[in-house]
């Protein structure tokens, strides 16, 4: 017997069609690339996306379509998520800070047709010309007269001259809800990038989870300002999730400085903020430099790598800022866990609550998770067991983009997606990440988590950032080897930091050995290259 609710798919512009009918007047502010601030309500921005829809279908552009994003956080980058996906293209964002090859190898396997660039961007795309076959114009998002000089061998457009005098309204197609909506690839840290296509589908569930209370808790009386880069996993969905629940959305474009960011949370009142550890590492340093406070926030999300439990209780205890560790993955649109506490463990002593803030967050529902061992069996939910995770679920990916080789390793027998993490989980659902599968330390029988001692190390008064990777070892096969970088003027000795540890950590996790070093290296996502530190101390010789 089947129900009798209206089958009705679900779709991206429908998002932006509610918030211009119902939140007209609730703004979208951003910071352009030319420096000033731009701001209109959602009634204004649908507007203009209609009026790009229609440019979009004069540069070519039919559904299936990939167009391509070079962008920064900013309301033209916003108005083409929406055109794009609702005319049933692909709107394709690229990270700006990948190296050039590999932004070559994307474009090309997507078979971009249109690339749209902030004016920041156009001398990297001028270092690809003769490399994109299929690419026919760029557009430049901007107006006429901010235009830079165009890069040579493309045809080049103007944003604001190609959508104006556009007509005001689009006959949106019905597409099916399976209908790709959007395209990411993975950061790339290993091989090559991996395109993962969104759906219309996915990209709504994902947004009503993610805009939920047990998720970020996006709301009407919320103004929301992503740090999360649009062109990465589509900003956490938080664009998708401010048009679903009327939220006030605040873009910071280029500056993602400490005082920048803190220039836009006053001025705009921001209550909700979502970003990587580097970014809220560079926030704090400028919050106690200039004395600054943040008493506007009242969540702060941190993920994408694992918050060191420093930077939480400095947010919570010295700003007063309340603070969710939040995890997921490109594959995952992202978010698969958020950490919100339960009731019950506010009221945990203090030490366990930490300890609670420092998980990855609670599994949200529809995002399936389980811990297996080698062999593929599944591990109990009790906290200490770990193994390596997989994930199913509507927001998750099925299978990488055109890429037969990648997907062959990325699914278990029952089409569970291979995380590549290695965790916990309890029995409330709270998850660990022991660590990446690669990057844990395999020291004789027992593994070592990276993650746990880099923690460790950065609660360290002398201590900036810190990595722990495994080197080669005769006896033990792989031992930890510490890399920090030290606070400016400072000179932590390993004696000092290996002291600091000892009553955190295990004796047999101690590292062998410590080195002091400027600069750890970053991907385009903020993560510490640990294949690159392998790489380096190659051949270090352990003491
Ligand atoms: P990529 O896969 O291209 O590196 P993602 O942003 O998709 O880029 O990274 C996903 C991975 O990042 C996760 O599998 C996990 O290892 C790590 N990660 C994300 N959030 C967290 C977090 N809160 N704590 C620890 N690790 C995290």
């Amino acid at each position: 017997l089947l129900g009798q609710m209206m089958d009705r798919p679900l779709s991206i512009i429908a998002l932006l069609q509610y918030a211009a009918r119902c939140h007209a007047t609730t703004e979208i502010v951003s910071r352009n690339c030319e420096g000033t601030i731009h701001r209109y309500g959602y009634g204004d921005a649908y507007a203009r996306v209609q009026k790009l829809a229609h440019a979009l279908v004069s540069l070519g552009v039919t559904p299936g379509d990939r167009v391509a994003t070079l962008a920064w956080n900013n309301h033209r980058h916003f108005e083409l998520y929406f055109a794009i996906s609702g005319m049933g293209a692909v709107c394709h964002t690229i990270n700006p800070r990948l190296a050039a090859d590999q932004m070559a190898y994307i474009l090309n396997h997507a078979e971009d047709k249109v690339l749209f660039v902030d004016p920041t961007f156009v001398p990297l795309v001028a270092r690809l010309a003769g490399q994109l076959p299929r690419l026919q114009a760029v557009v430049v998002m901007t107006d006429r007269a901010h235009m830079p000089e165009a890069p040579a061998g493309f045809e080049t457009l103007c944003y604001e001259e190609l959508i104006e005098g556009q007509p005001q309204s689009y006959d949106w197609p019905e597409l099916d809800e399976r209908t790709a909506s959007s395209l990411c690839y993975t950061s790339g840290t290993t091989g090559k990038p991996k395109g993962v296509m969104y759906s219309h589908r996915s990209t709504v569930l994902h947004a009503m989870a993610a805009g939920a209370a047990e998720g970020v808790g996006i709301s009407g009386r919320e103004c929301v300002l992503p740090v999360v880069p649009l062109f990465h996993v589509n900003a956490w969905g938080i664009p998708y999730a401010c048009a679903m629940f009327g939220a006030k959305l605040v873009m910071p474009g280029p500056r993602l400085d400490g005082e920048g960011l803190h220039e836009m949370f006053e001025a705009e009142k921001v209550t909700i903020t979502a970003g990587v550890p580097t970014v809220w590492l560079n926030l704090i340093n400028y919050l106690r430099q200039s004395g600054k406070r943040l008493d506007m926030l009242k969540q702060l999300i941190i993920g994408g790598s694992a918050a060191p439990l420093a930077m939480i209780r400095t947010f919570e205890e010295e700003f007063g800022v309340p603070v969710a560790h939040a995890w997921g993955m490109t594959e995952m649109s992202p978010i698969g866990t958020v950490g919100t506490l339960k009731l019950a463990d506010e009221g945990k002593p203090a030490d366990e609550r930490w300890l609670l803030k420092t998980s990855q967050g609670r599994m949200i529902c529809m995002v399936d998770m389980k811990i297996v061992d080698p062999m593929g069996n599944r591990l109990p939910h009790d906290g200490k067991a770990f193994g390596e995770l997989l994930v199913a679920g509507p927001w998750i990916t099925s299978g990488y983009y055109e890429n037969a080789e990648a997907n062959a390793a990325a699914f278990d027998d029952d089409g569970w997606f291979r995380t590549g993490d290695v965790a916990t989980i309890d029995p409330d659902g709270y998850m660990r990440i022991v660590d990446r599968a690669k990057d844990v330390i395999k020291s004789g029988g027992e593994w070592i988590s990276s993650i746990d001692l880099e923690n460790a190390v950065m609660g360290h008064p002398k201590v900036a950032e810190a990595a722990v990777i495994g080197v080669t070892h005769p006896k033990w096969d792989e031992r930890p080897l510490l890399i920090v970088v030290p606070k400016p003027g400072e000179t932590p000795t390993k004696d000092e930091i290996l002291s600091w540890l000892s009553s955190r950590v295990a004796k047999l996790w101690l590292p062998d050995d410590m080195v002091l070093v400027d600069e750890l290296p970053h991907s385009g996502t903020g993560k510490v290259l640990k294949a690159q530190l392998r790489q380096a101390f190659r051949d270090y010789a352990l003491p």
